[in-house]
């Protein structure tokens, strides 16, 4: 995410890295680059001079503190400005009413249906019953989509295909909730390939007839400075109360998610970084601050490690690990857990120093597809007792699964080792664990 711009940034702090105070000439210096970073990063010049400006008095401002160093204060004023930028604390979801609506727009193409379900799906996981309402006339296949992503989160969606009046559907929905006791709808309406009146129209009239608790605006942000073009325009008809921005996982230079804010003056509140259901985020500008400047974001991958794993589950693998039972059929749902987590990537940068190191390493979603493939080419036997996998049994898993038997005996032994490491650390007292650096 941001991978150019948090280089730029790096590099800019190199001018004032190892410099023994703060001064005026080392300050522009540094602050020219950082103008110049954002710039690139499809930031509107006029945001990225008044960011700089404060940037600078803010430095300047500083000089007698001696407790730091230039290169660190530095690094934290911009973190703060950057934060405060895309909108300083994170934006809450007003999912209150009965039911609550939740408007949904943008251009075509911007992930609006996609984000439907997965804001379907989060709302779903917070104990609400959503229902999801397809209000796009125009596209048939609008509506099909929606079904299957509703199928696959198992909340019902709602849909008239031969009503040809997206206000009716709307109105018809938030009534058909309150007969279901659904107590959050999202309306899915209809976008078109560019800002365009008709389009503006139907949903203002949407609005105004079922008084959404909220407006997400939905925007790809790919699209860079048009994205924030086409931001000021739903804005200015339909006073959203909220952004979303989509495809974070794409070559996104950061323009949309650092100008938005700014330019519109409403929250992000939603981030969207891939096509599976569950790679939605709540928007947290600290922490994006954070990330933009290489220093990870520990504290988004440790609410997805909890989100995914169960506590009963974990103390039952715990239990496993104790009495140094830990088998293959472990093994498989802890790579399936992991991969419920998200891109694999993506996790790994959120590990301060790691985003940096791994950028040019292509590393798939497929990763553990050959560990995968071995372990399904075992039997249920084999797999809770690993200590009767001898060398014919490999024999055959290798064939199964495609695999050199070399590769399964580099497999076998690596488990082996893990599950001496296991037992090393239960011979060890808790909180000193070798290696895991007091986690
Ligand atoms: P809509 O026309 O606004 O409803 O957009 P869709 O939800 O149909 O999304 C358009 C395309 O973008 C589809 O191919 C989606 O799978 C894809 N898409 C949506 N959100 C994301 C995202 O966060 N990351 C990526 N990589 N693709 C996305």
């Amino acid at each position: 995410m941001f991978e150019s711009l948090s280089e730029r940034l790096e590099s800019a702090f190199k001018q004032i890295k190892g410099e023994g105070r703060i001064t005026e000439l080392n300050v522009a210096a540094t602050v020219k680059d950082i103008r110049r970073a954002l710039v690139d990063a499809d930031v509107n010049y006029k945001i990225a001079k008044e960011f700089t400006d404060k940037i600078k008095d803010k430095a300047m401002g500083e000089k007698v503190l001696t407790a730091v160093s230039p290169g660190q204060l530095m690094v934290k004023i911009v973190k703060d400005e950057l934060a405060e930028l895309m909108g300083g604390t994170e934006a809450e979801l007003n999912a209150k009413g009965n039911p609550a609506v939740i408007l949904i727009a943008g251009l075509q193409g911007s992930g609006k249906t996609t984000f439907s379900g997965k804001l379907a799906n989060y709302l779903k996981s917070k104990k609400f019953s959503p229902l999801l309402v397809a209000a796009d006339i125009y596209r048939p296949a609008a509506i099909d989509q929606l079904k299957v992503l509703g199928g696959q989160i198992g909340v019902e969606v709602f849909s008239e295909p031969e009503n040809k009046d997206a206000v009716d559907i709307a109105r018809k929905a938030v009534a058909q909730a309150r007969t279901l006791n659904k107590n959050v709808v999202i309306i899915d309406t209809a976008g078109r390939l560019a800002v365009d009146e008709a389009m503006m129209t139907e949903v203002s009239n949407i609005k105004a007839a079922v008084n959404p608790q909220e407006i997400l605006f939905v925007v790809d942000s790919m699209t860079g400075q048009d994205a924030v073009n086409t931001a000021k325009a739903f804005n200015d008809r339909l006073d959203f109360s909220g952004v979303v921005l989509t495809k974070l996982d794409g070559d996104t230079r950061g323009g949309a998610a650092l100008s938005i804010k700014y330019t519109v003056n409403k929250p992000i509140k939603f981030i969207s970084s891939g096509e599976k259901l569950d790679t939605l985020d709540v928007f947290y500008p600290e922490r994006m601050a954070q990330r933009i400047l290489g220093m990870g974001d520990i504290t988004t991958l440790v609410e997805r490690a909890q989100a995914q794993f169960d506590e009963a589950e974990a103390k039952k693998l715990e239990k496993k690990i104790r009495k140094n039972q830990f088998d293959f059929e472990d093994f498989k749902q802890q790579l399936e857990q992991i991969k419920k987590m998200g891109n694999i990537k993506d996790l790994l940068g959120m590990i301060p120093g790691v985003g940096k190191a791994i950028k040019d390493i292509d590393i798939s979603d497929d990763a553990f597809k050959g560990i995968e493939a071995m372990i399904n080419s075992m039997t249920p036997f084999e797999r809770a007792n690993p200590d009767v996998i001898d060398g014919s049994r490999r024999k055959r898993i290798a064939k199964g699964s495609g695999k050199d038997l070399t590769e399964v005996n580099a497999f076998m032994k690596q488990f082996e080792q893990m599950k001496e490491m296991m037992k090393m650390m239960n011979k060890m007292p808790m909180g000193r664990m070798p290696g895991l650096g007091g986690f």
